[in-house]
């Protein structure tokens, strides 16, 4: 005789999610530490399945909602609001004195009125006007000895 068939008592169990009457062999089964034995989980194998990627889903779900609740609270706490403009402030340099191809593109819409798409898709010509930039900041400098 099988083993596992063996190891139940039952041979038939309803599910309690699709309320069918099923296989014993269509449950999976856990071993009960309490019960010191092997028993078949509750829902059937493709209920769980369905339950198991529905639940995950669910978690993500609510916890998404939850982080981006933080973030909103955190964002708006006095302390922090403070903390976020010196960050924006220095982000802004950063990307200015490094010429991050962001920064470049910004300067190009506004200034040529570029589209950013356009621009993401010939990098080339960012290059070209961050070296410009580069150009004209280095002049500035030998020319007045700052940046
Ligand atoms: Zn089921």
């Amino acid at each position: 005789m099988d083993i596992i068939k063996s190891e139940f008592t039952i041979t038939e169990k309803r599910c309690p999610l699709c309320r069918n009457l099923k296989n014993i062999e269509e449950f999976d089964k856990y071993f009960s530490k309490k019960r010191q034995k092997y028993r078949p989980q509750s829902y059937c194998k493709l209920c769980s399945k369905e339950e198991k990627a529905r639940r995950s889903k669910e978690y993500y779900q609510t916890h998404k909602k939850e982080r981006i609740k933080y973030a909103k609270e955190y964002a708006l706490r006095p302390e922090n609001i403070e903390k976020n403009h010196q960050q924006r402030i220095e982000s802004k340099r950063r990307r200015r004195e490094n010429l991050s191809s962001s920064y470049v593109r910004d300067l190009m819409v506004q200034k040529f009125k570029f589209k950013n798409s356009d621009l993401l898709e010939n990098p080339d010509l960012v290059l070209i006007y961050a070296n410009k930039i580069k150009l004209k900041r280095t002049i500035k400098k030998i020319k007045y000895g700052k940046k």
